[in-house]
């Protein structure tokens, strides 16, 4: 008999999110410098992908990536643009990923070339997917246009599409060569994706941050009008912890079962299914985190103060949180989102709650009866009335 051959090493990551205005514009010096740095004296074969939310909001984007690129053509080789369908159906239909795929081989895309996706959280994550399947990975550039994407999607190592009617059901984990943030993007982008993406801000900040959620709840009008510095900040912060979390938090690629930036998410990624996508994954997600918070008060994790101040700044940011779930039937279907979440995560139900703004606190059952009362709770009014604690 032959004993076992022992086999271990190590393999260490390294990216960079760039904030930037008019990463275009010819005098803008960062995309080029960045593939410079890759490789300096030889051009670099670049496929952008591009959300047509964006190629329509923003008429020049096309052609002045064509320009850029030639400028600095001895380094940059501009292959070719595709412009992709925006938004979730992005991520619902194999059509998205297989166009990518085959773009990647008859352009001759290779591990040392790039693929450069611009475009909301849905188009990253799916030609992320794409290009992380293709020759087992070919790079990758994310230049996210939506706050959500900015502050969360695609600050990580996760790319994904839907599938089975469950979200996130493919995909891999594979960080990102490098993310460049560009405000400009932001300019046109409709209210709701305005408000949408700071539910993800909001997250970290209760799990993770008092003062952020601080400056979150004294800044909530200025957001809600689209105030350029406050968002500017709320974005930088919100991914900052992000990429703290995920290099620091000793789980990167998510073995264990514990998922503390998947607060709230459970009844998220439920009810964007029950609703056909619908709503954007940030309203789901504040509708979620006030359904947990609230749940977290039920069984008397935080004060009904915690509660409500923290109802207020969602409300203040402009959120509607109530669920478009009231029958006994539909809320057990959207309550199967528990099971459905352990599933994805593996191993034992971990769901997170905080027991105080700022302290995540995970527990490992729910019981269903008082996540329904939490949920008649949101849904009766959105000036919560929880005042009764559980005697259940
Ligand atoms: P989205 O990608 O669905 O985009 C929303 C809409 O905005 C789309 O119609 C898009 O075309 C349009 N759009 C994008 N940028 C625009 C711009 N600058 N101007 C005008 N229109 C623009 O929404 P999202 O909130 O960015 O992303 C949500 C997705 O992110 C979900 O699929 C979610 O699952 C995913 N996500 C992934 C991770 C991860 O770790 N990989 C984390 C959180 C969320």
């Amino acid at each position: 008999m032959f004993k076992p051959i022992e086999q271990e090493f190590k393999v260490s990551y390294r990216y960079t999110l760039h904030s930037t205005k008019g990463l275009f514009d010819l005098e803008n010096e960062l995309f080029k410098s960045i593939i410079q740095e890759y490789k300096k004296n030889s051009r670099v074969k670049l496929l952008f992908v591009i959300d047509d939310g964006v190629a329509n909001a923003h008429t020049d984007l096309l052609k002045n990536i064509e320009s850029y690129c030639e400028k600095y053509s001895y380094n940059l080789s501009h292959i070719k643009n595709i412009v992709v369908k925006g938004g979730e159906q992005s991520k619902n239909s194999d059509g998205s990923v297989d166009k990518i795929l085959k773009a990647i081989n008859e352009n001759a895309i290779c591990r040392h070339s790039f693929v450069v996706v611009i475009g909301g959280g849905a188009v990253i994550d799916m030609v992320g997917y794409a290009a992380a399947i293709a020759h087992r990975g070919v790079k990758l550039i994310r230049i996210p246009t939506t706050v959500l994407s900015q502050n969360d999607s695609a600050v990580g190592v996760k790319n994904s599409i839907n599938a089975f009617g469950k979200k996130n059901f493919l995909g891999t984990f594979a960080p990102p060569y490098s993310i460049i943030n560009d405000s400009e993007f932001l300019n046109t982008l409709e209210q709701r994706d305005w408000i949408a993406g700071i539910a993800e801000a909001l997250k970290v900040a209760l799990i993770k941050d008092l003062d952020f959620f601080v400056y979150l709840e004294k800044h909530a009008e200025k957001l809600r009008e689209r105030d350029y510095e406050t968002m500017q900040y709320t974005i930088y912060k919100c991914a900052e912890i992000h990429m703290q979390h995920i290099a620091h938090g000793g789980d990167p690629f998510e073995s264990g079962s514990s998922r503390p930036l998947d607060f709230g998410h459970w009844a998220a990624h439920k009810l964007e299914h029950l609703t056909d996508y619908s709503l954007r994954h940030g309203e789901a997600v504040a509708k979620g985190i006030v359904l947990d918070v609230t749940y977290a008060h039920l069984i008397g994790l935080i004060t009904e103060n915690e509660l409500k101040r923290i109802v207020r700044v969602f409300e203040a940011i402009g959120f509607d949180l109530r669920f478009p779930v009231e029958s006994e039937t539909e809320m057990n279907r959207l309550l199967n989102g528990i099971e459905e979440f352990r599933e994805h995560l593996g191993g034992q139900l971990t769901i997170t709650l905080i027991s105080g703004i700022g302290t995540k606190h995970d527990v490992h059952e729910i019981d269903n009866y008082l996540m329904k009362r939490a949920l008649q709770s949101v849904n009766d009014t959105t000036n919560l009335k929880v005042n009764q604690r559980a005697n259940h």
